[in-house]
């Protein structure tokens, strides 16, 4: 019996490209969770008084 590989890749939020590293943000007021890209990072980060840092994602998990 082959095993299935499951790919786990999640898509950025705003831009939705699938990405290996995704970061888990907070970037709006209603203080809602969200999956971005580093290039989305870049573009949300500065300026904003609603961004929170929740952790990052990534879909090879090394151990
Ligand atoms: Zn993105």
């Amino acid at each position: 019996m082959a095993k299935i590989k499951r790919v786990r890749t999640k898509p950025c939020t705003r831009c939705e490209e699938t990405c290996d590293v995704l970061y888990r943000v907070r970037i709006d007021e209603d203080g809602r969770w969200i999956f971005v890209c580093p290039a989305c990072l870049e573009k949300v980060k500065p300026g904003n008084s609603h961004y929170q840092y929740g952790g990052t994602w990534k879909s090879k998990k090394r151990h």
